[in-house]
């Protein structure tokens, strides 16, 4: 089958396209045939080496496409089946084998490119929401890097709860991206210092949550936007990763809760998984959850993919075509 592998730690063209063996479910797996790959940022920390992998190192967090074999024991899915998942690598092929218990069927209705669009950000923004900082109506959020993969499926998620939603973009074109998706205000926090604006925003109250995705250039102002007892969601490092941290610091800030989650904590069980997979498929599936799908990439072009991701080129999601 055709895979992309890193034989070295690099940029984008340490991807290779290369004919390596079909791999065989073994028990409790499943043999996916791929339609639909998703790229997501963690992609690209597997490719520099900064998340430890084998080599030459197989990419693609996330899949859609159809069940093509089983391994023993497995229960959750068919041979035939239409399936996605999130958090299981290699999706960058032909082929995977995946973990069975991490696979969701999916509805008629729901194709494979909105699957692979969905899947991992989608979840992602469902357990930040509803979990993580539980949002309720006439809470206020920020929300950063608002027209990116998450932060459009936040800022959405967060206006269905009811809150409030301050989001920062770079670009006016994705300011404007982020205000049809329903946000309330936006800062262009590349030419705005948004500390003192989330202040004004708020009555100098401060926001109940910030959501975290940028990392290094935003995380210390970020903790200055947080009302007293408010929590800081650091869950990404687009911008590169934030330095040691005092933990009395947030004391100083107002008794301020801090936490680095990741999506993998989040789908612990296959109750939890499919509570969260179907409340993010039936949202697309009923149009009142809304993918913007920014590009489509062949296999083999895909380091064009994570160019456009890390030259902050892009809005919403980017998928693959197998
Ligand atoms: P995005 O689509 O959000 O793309 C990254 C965006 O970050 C850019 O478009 C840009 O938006 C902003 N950004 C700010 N500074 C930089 C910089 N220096 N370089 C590049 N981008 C920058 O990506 P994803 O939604 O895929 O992921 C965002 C982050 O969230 C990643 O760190 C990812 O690993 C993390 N993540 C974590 C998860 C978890 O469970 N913990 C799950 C999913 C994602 P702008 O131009 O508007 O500033």
């Amino acid at each position: 089958m055709r895979a992309i592998r890193v034989q070295q730690f690099g940029g984008p063209e340490a991807m290779a396209l290369v004919d390596v063996p079909t791999p065989e479910p073994g028990a409790g797996q499943a043999l996916v045939r791929l339609h639909t790959a998703g790229v997501n940022f963690i992609d690209v920390y597997f490719r520099t080496g900064l998340y430890k992998a084998e080599q030459p190192t197989a990419l693609g967090n996330e899949g859609a496409g159809i069940v093509e074999a089983v391994g023993a024991g497995v229960t959750e899915v068919r041979v035939g089946d239409r399936v996605a998942y999130a958090m299981a690598r290699g999706s960058y092929a032909e082929y995977a084998v995946v973990p069975a218990a991490q696979l969701v069927p999916l509805p008629d209705a729901i194709s494979f490119d909105q699957a692979a669009a969905a899947m991992l950000q989608g979840m992602t923004a469902h357990y930040l929401v509803r979990s993580t900082y539980p949002l309720k109506a006439g809470d206020t959020c920020l929300v950063h890097a608002a027209a990116g993969g998450a932060g459009l499926l936040i800022v959405q998620m967060a206006k269905a709860i009811g809150a409030r939603v301050i989001g920062t973009v770079s670009t006016e074109a994705k300011a404007q991206l982020a205000r049809d998706n329903g946000a309330d205000a936006i800062i262009r926090y590349t030419e705005q210092d948004f500390e003192p604006e989330v202040k004004r925003l708020t009555d100098g109250r401060g926001v109940d949550v910030v959501y975290d995705s940028v990392g290094k250039t935003t995380f210390d102002k970020g903790l200055n936007c947080i009302r007293p007892r408010g929590m800081m969601v650091l869950f990404g490092q687009s911008s590169g990763a934030v330095p040691p941290f005092d933990p009395n610091a947030l004391n100083g800030k107002g008794s301020l809760y801090l936490t680095r989650p990741s999506l993998a904590h989040h789908v612990l069980s296959r109750e939890e998984l499919t509570w969260r997979a179907g409340d993010v498929l039936g949202g697309v599936a009923s149009g009142s959850l809304r993918l913007r799908i920014d590009r489509k990439y062949p296999l083999a072009d895909v380091a064009a993919a994570h160019r456009d991701l890390e030259a902050r080129k892009t809005t919403g999601k980017l998928i693959v075509g197998i």
